[in-house]
């Protein structure tokens, strides 16, 4: 029997293998188009990173020792340019352009796929990169190599281009990630996505999202990447990671059934429409086991399955079957592991598919035992039966494990109750007594029977709120930290005694900060015959992280007697107080904080090490409102190490106003000549030294929306609000002699001819010249503003952002 495969590396080389192993006699051609065969794709932005420094260790066969052991014809710098299925021939043309012709019993495609690049203009330039295969690799390498690139743009953001990023960043470049959906990695929904913004923006990676390249220019050494907004980035080196595409032009052009979402069609035993011709890997499409929907999948482990199945149908007849994969996938981004398997609740929802979601917070593994790191876990099931439809997870340990577990039950047609009955190994280092996938079957088990009815973080923002009460179950302090506007604050250990403050005959919304405090104050109120209680799924931290603003972290600024080189070698005489705080969730970090400040004196620090991830922004606010000095505030594989100074408390603090030089405004109006004053006195007063915030509400919203904005979703109002309203500051009126629009452009005419600097331009100044915009978010939701209509460079906050701002101010206008 003679065997041609077309295509060397992950399918083919495994298929090739596996007919020797079947067939000792049978004749194997191997045709691979590049130099290389059988190597390590996967292992490529790690090697471009430096993080693999052998080159060498890419290559798992080389063309030489793979037919030495596997006795196959290898041809490697060979493309099969036509197949003639009637005479079961193909075409082949060698590197030196000679062509050739060979015959087959049986046919193999395996050709992978290939990257997209979009016919725009500038994409040809020098500098510019797709990575697929070695020969990419060793041209990305070499131009690191032998160009300054201190800075970098990855445009797409799914799992290549992350890796890319870190491995940039490895490499010593500024990386700017750009894409054009609102999240990276398309396959997990946004709540897990937020995750990982805020992890890139905590490790200086700018992220530029609902941003379509436009186009690039070259300028000496340097690119330029154009957003479709006007706006543009600069760059050394600019890599596409956009997606890709199955390579399916020599089967089309040969007659081969291409199915409906672009693969080459196959049947269960991986055979094409023309007979003896197989097909594997990325260019195939496959029905999705879930829904039996055709489906296509980029993964190495499907496309070395395929390859062995295909192997064993090619040698004895038709007698292995592929049952389909669901798209199990796992990268890492920095110190963070993100995975998915099955299908995400924004996949479900595009099908028609009926499914509930939840969310849960745990452990790596038991909180007493060092080293215990947050994990977060999705699932999507079916809200009647249980069906496991899918799951994301992210964290920094034991993500795989608990994805791939998940993975096998999703394939043998798993329920969320078998999470419950998995048995898993447990000791300390390793897990908990109740592993989180055990925990998650739990929470989904109390989903469906209806003991625990929730809500989700989108539904909730779309919620009406008029007739609803959201009660915070947290602890005093975990409120004063940070809450959702217009939450009310009711702990849970008071909440039997305080049963008279809640209404009977509105809806209730109970969270705590993961979700099981709010389960409990839940079953509490229905105990006592509340009949309309839900709790919000995975709790503030799901909240918070999803709606959290993606604006680059602002570094950390000591006083300035902490900067002293000096004064840093004194620091090292000061008494630190350590104290780990890793595997508490909040608020337990932050109690420890405040039970070791309590414990020191002025002047003397404490180092907290904590593995929740809102500890670290926790920390800030809390040293702000009591007066202790934030000295650092850093990262490193998912613990946050936070060191404090203990200052004098707030309340007895000997500052007058005339020591206080901040200056805040209050932006309440949308006038366009309130607008221009109020630029005008920000710019001045900042140009003097002094901190300036402007706090925008209500109607002061208007004036910090974006020109071009991204589609969003909105509620009702949010849409009577969004038509009725300017839809940015080139549409505001003057509060005087509008005149339909006359007056306002009359304004902007004058102010044009006399060179004064025009409302938009006055804005860009401000923030050019660091004064804070805070979006009011209980004006944003009451008016269905969203955050992606804003600018970038707003953050949002609520009364307590602008209380703490103005206790510093010795001016607080209200415009
Ligand atoms: C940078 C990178 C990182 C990745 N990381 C991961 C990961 O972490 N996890 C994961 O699951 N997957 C990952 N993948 C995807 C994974 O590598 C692919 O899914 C897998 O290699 C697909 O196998 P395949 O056999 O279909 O195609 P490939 O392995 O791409 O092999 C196709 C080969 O066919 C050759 N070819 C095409 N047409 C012809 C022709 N006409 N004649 C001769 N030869 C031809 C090509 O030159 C190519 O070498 C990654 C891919 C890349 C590029």
């Amino acid at each position: 029997m003679k065997h041609i495969i077309i295509g060397g590396v992950a399918g083919g080389a495994t298929a090739a293998a596996r007919i020797r192993r079947a067939d000792e006699s049978a004749e194997i051609i191997l045709i691979e188009k590049g130099k290389y065969i059988s190597y390590a794709n996967c292992g490529l932005p790690y090697y471009i990173g430096g993080v693999i420094t052998d080159r060498e260790k890419l290559f798992v066969q080389t063309p030489t020792s793979f037919s030495t052991r596997f006795n196959v014809d290898v041809r490697i710098e060979s493309e099969v340019t036509t197949i003639n299925a009637d005479s079961r021939q193909v075409t082949i043309r060698r590197k030196d352009g000679s062509v050739y012709t060979e015959s087959y019993d049986k046919l193999l495609l395996s050709p992978g796929s290939s990257p997209v690049r979009p016919p725009l203009k500038g994409i040809e330039l020098e500098g510019i990169f797709t990575l697929r295969n070695v020969e990419d690799t060793d041209r990305i390498k070499n131009y690191i190599n032998t160009h300054k690139v201190g800075s970098a743009v990855v445009v797409g953001a799914g799992f290549i281009g992350l890796e890319m990023a870190e491995n940039l960043h490895h490499a010593g470049a500024r990386v700017s990630i750009v894409e054009m959906s609102n999240q990276v990695m398309a396959p997990v929904d946004y709540s897990i996505a937020s995750h990982v913004h805020q992890h890139l923006l905590q490790k200086g990676v700018q992220l530029h999202l609902e941003q379509g390249v436009e186009h690039f220019e070259r300028y000496g050494n340097r690119l330029k990447v154009f957003f479709g907004s006007g706006a543009s980035i600069d760059a050394d080196i600019v890599i596409l990671s956009i997606g890709v595409r199955p390579e399916t032009a020599l089967a089309k052009a040969s007659g081969i059934t291409i199915g409906e979402t672009g693969g080459i069609k196959v049947n269960e035993y991986l055979e094409t429409s023309a007979k003896d011709i197989y097909a594997v890997g990325d260019a195939i499409e496959y029905p999705h086991p879930l829904t039996r929907k055709p489906w296509l999948n980029y993964l190495a482990n499907p496309a070395n399955r395929q390859g062995r199945i295909v192997a064993d149908n090619m040698v004895s007849g038709n007698i292995s079957q592929y049952e389909g994969a669901i798209g199990t996938s796992i990268a890492k981004v920095f110190d963070l592991t993100v995975a998915s398997t099955g299908l995400a609740a924004k996949r479900l929802k595009q099908w028609g598919i009926p499914y509930q979601s939840s969310t849960t917070h745990s452990a790596s593994h038991a909180g007493y035992y060092p080293d215990a790191l947050p994990l977060t876990l999705k699932l999507t099931f079916d809200p009647s039966s249980g069906k496991l439809y899918g799951a994301q997870c992210v964290g920094y340990d034991g993500v795989d494990k608990r994805i791939d577990q998940i993975a096998l039950l999703i394939k043998n047609n798993g329920t969320v109750y078998d999470l419950i009955k998995t048995e898993h190994a447990y000791a300390p280092p390793f897990s908990s007594a109740k592993d989180p996938i055990a925990i998650a079957g739990y929470v989904a088990s109390n989903i469906i029977s209806g003991a625990m009815p929730v809500i989700s973080w989108r539904e909730f923002q779309h919620l009406d709120k008029s007739n609803a009460m959201v009660i915070d179950v947290r602890t005093r302090d975990e409120f004063a930290l940070g809450t959702i506007p217009g939450a009310i604050n009711i702990p849970l250990d008071e909440m039997r005694s305080r049963l008279s403050s809640i209404p009977a005959d509105k809806e209730i919304i109970l969270y705590c900060a993961v979700g099981l405090r709010g389960y409990l104050a839940l079953r509490l109120l229905t105990g006592h015959g509340y009949k309309n209680v839900k709790n919000l799924s995975g709790g503030y931290k799901t909240y918070s992280t999803a709606t959290a603003p993606i604006v680059a972290l602002k570094p950390l600024v000591l006083p300035a007697d902490k900067t002293d080189m000096d004064t840093q070698r004194v620091e090292q005489s000061i008494k630190t107080v350590r104290i780990d705080a890793c595997g508490l969730q909040c608020p337990g970090p932050i109690m420890k904080v405040k039970q070791a400040i309590d414990s020191v004196h002025d002047g003397e620090r404490i180092e907290v090490i904590a593995t929740d991830a809102g500890f670290s922004r926790d920390a800030q606010a809390w040293c702000n409102t009591t007066g202790n000095i934030l000295i650092s505030n850093t990262e490193d594989k998912g613990k946050y190490t936070v060191v404090i100074e203990k200052g004098s408390p707030k309340a007895g603090s000997a500052m007058t106003s005339c020591d206080r030089k901040a200056k805040t405004f209050i932006m309440f109006s949308d006038d366009l000549d309130k607008a221009l004053a109020t630029f005008v006195l920000a710019n001045g007063a900042v140009a003097t030294g002094q901190k300036v915030t402007i706090f925008f509400t209500f109607w002061g919203l208007n004036v910090i929306k974006k020109i071009s904005k991204p589609k969003v979703q909105k509620d009702l109002f949010g849409k009577m609000f969004g038509m009725m309203l300017p839809s940015h500051s080139l549409k505001l009126h003057l509060s005087k002699m509008s005149m339909f629009g006359m007056g306002d452009k009359m304004m902007r005419h004058i102010m044009k001819i006399k060179g004064i600097d025009s409302l938009e331009s006055l804005r860009n100044q401000a923030l050019a010249s660091g004064v804070e915009f805070i979006a009011c978010q209980m004006s944003m939701d009451v008016m269905g503003v969203k955050r992606e209509e804003l600018l970038d460079e707003v953050s949002v906050g609520g009364v307590a952002t602008y209380m703490e701002r103005a206790e510093d101010a010795n001016v607080n206008l209200f415009i």
